[in-house]
């Protein structure tokens, strides 16, 4: 494609890491495959990817950033706070939300000035459908999860199988969520909070189906060979119409890339890799939980003894939970006793990076989808220990349909640490699990030899002639072809 004809795609994500992130990778896949995109972000946020952005300029892809401000003072927000992982409390979820739905006018003035072919918009964003429609423009949705836990979530909220479950009942007790292609159980104590009466967050879940419901499809990043039950059930059972095009993580290839996804990472990318070079293969535990979630001091303190006792080398990254909290949570002596054993990295870690070294043989991971599908793609099994959204579903992806990962047994759906409210993970079954997963006993193997099949097939299908290459390949003319009437 090239000078007046060449396809212009506007790219909204929602503005949190977990979404930014990936659709930059969407972004430059497509600006890779002869398309002009343009990244909408708020001024805080475009710091983060023009580094990005401007290499792949240089390398003569046809990419860019348009700014909106956000409008955190309008909503009694503090300046900066642009992004999810900068949120920390229930009544900041309300504004950020409120603040997301002012970005509407703005958008609305940027599709009528430069007026795109088609935009791709992040799931908080449900008004997106509409502006677009305006401009006779298709809106494609970007949830940022798999068909199997956006089947799981279609399937709770059509079914209701909690409803019948009396308020009495064990919130632990398991129940089987009707009208999947696999028998999956979940528990009350796990559902989300926006299935459990009104909120804030209910009402927005509720905007987001209907505006899927009415946009032109929905963008995965995901490989049809990972779910291809649940990409069928989402299109045929649901009439969803989707395109299946990930793992996009694999788009980043060399190390810059790899390291400065997201944030700047907060450790030299060289040292990591040294560190993991005198390692042996699959010997190294990989610990982190994205970039929005809290655990509580006395947690971690259980993790870091379950950590050392398990004796395995470890990358933990322990994000702070506020600029002025003191550290309290590791135990005495900790870092001297782990000292080459164990690296602790504070706040970002280059993550691709570290999972796709060979000396790294598990993730312990808090089952957002984007880690999930890191640490499939680089082939390896995950220790699952969801906390909230919808990582409960995407650990029963791993440990009951792919069955790649062992769950340490988190048992309550937690959004903010409430100490009351979660039962804690102690250090001999976080050290049980580890020493189980990266032994050399017969389940471990096996898990261990799929999540390398799996690896294998999320390659493969990015590659010319691979699935997902051929999705976004059948997106794009699709995309000319609506562009032409
Ligand atoms: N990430 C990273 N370094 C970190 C923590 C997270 O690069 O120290 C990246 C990670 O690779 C992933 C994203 O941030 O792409 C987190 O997304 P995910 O869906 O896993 O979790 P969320 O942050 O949305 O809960």
């Amino acid at each position: 494609i090239t000078g007046h004809q060449q396809l212009h795609v506007y790219l909204f994500p929602v503005m949190a890491q977990g979404h930014m992130i990936p659709t930059l990778d969407i972004a430059r896949l497509l600006a890779a495959r002869g398309l002009k995109s343009t990244v909408i972000c708020t001024p805080f946020n475009a710091i983060s990817i023009s580094k990005t952005i401007e290499r792949d300029r240089l390398s003569g892809l046809s990419i860019d950033v348009q700014t909106i401000p956000f409008p955190a003072a309008e909503v009694g927000l503090q300046e900066g706070i642009e992004s999810m992982d900068k949120v920390t409390s229930p009544e900041m979820v309300s504004k950020f939300i409120s603040a997301i739905a002012l970005l509407q006018q703005p958008f609305e003035q940027l599709l009528e000035e430069h007026r795109p072919d088609f935009v791709i918009a992040g799931m908080f964003l449900p008004w997106a459908t509409e502006s677009a429609a305006r401009f006779g423009i298709p809106r494609i949705v970007f949830h940022g999860t798999s068909c199997f836990s956006l089947s799981v979530g279609e399937s709770l909220k059509l079914h209701k199988p909690y409803e019948a479950i009396s308020i009495d009942a064990d919130p632990h007790s398991s129940f089987v969520i009707p009208g999947l292609p696999d028998k999956i159980e979940m528990t009350m104590a796990q559902l989300p909070d926006h299935f459990k009466g009104e909120n804030a967050f209910a009402g927005m879940m509720e905007k987001v189906r209907e505006s899927e419901r009415n946009s032109y499809g929905v963008l995965v990043n995901s490989f049809y060979e990972l779910e291809p039950a649940y990409a069928e059930h989402y299109k045929n059972i649901l009439g969803r119409k989707t395109w299946h095009i990930g793992p996009v993580s694999l788009r980043n290839t060399d190390i810059l890339d790899k390291a400065q996804r997201g944030k700047k990472s907060t450790i030299d990318e060289h040292y990591v890799l040294n560190w993991l070079n005198s390692k042996e293969p699959n010997s190294v535990l990989y610990v982190s939980f994205g970039s929005v979630s809290r655990v509580s001091n006395n947690q971690l303190l259980e993790l870091a003894m379950g950590l050392e006792s398990s004796g395995h080398p470890f990358i933990w990254v322990v994000r702070q939970i506020k600029n002025d909290d003191q550290e309290t949570f590791l135990p005495e002596g900790f870092e001297e006793r782990i000292e080459g054993k164990g690296l602790i990295i504070r706040d970002w870690a280059p993550q691709v990076l570290i999972l796709d070294h060979p000396a790294v043989g598990a993730f312990m991971t808090h089952c957002g989808w984007n880690s999930l599908l890191e640490g499939i793609s680089a082939g390896i099994p995950m220790i699952t220990w969801p906390m909230f959204a919808e990582q409960f579903y995407n650990e029963k992806f791993i440990t009951q349909v792919i069955k790649t990962g062992a769950q340490l047994g988190a048992k309550e759906y937690n959004m903010w640490v409430d100490a009351k409210n979660v039962s804690l993970l102690k250090k001999e079954q976080i050290a049980t699990v580890v020493t189980q997963l990266m032994g050399d006993g017969e389940e471990a193997k096996e898990m261990r030899q799929r999540a390398k099949e799996i690896g294998e097939m999320a390659k493969r299908s990015v590659e010319e002639g691979g699935s997902s290459y051929a999705d976004l390949t059948a997106l794009i003319e699709e995309m000319k072809a609506y562009s032409k009437k």
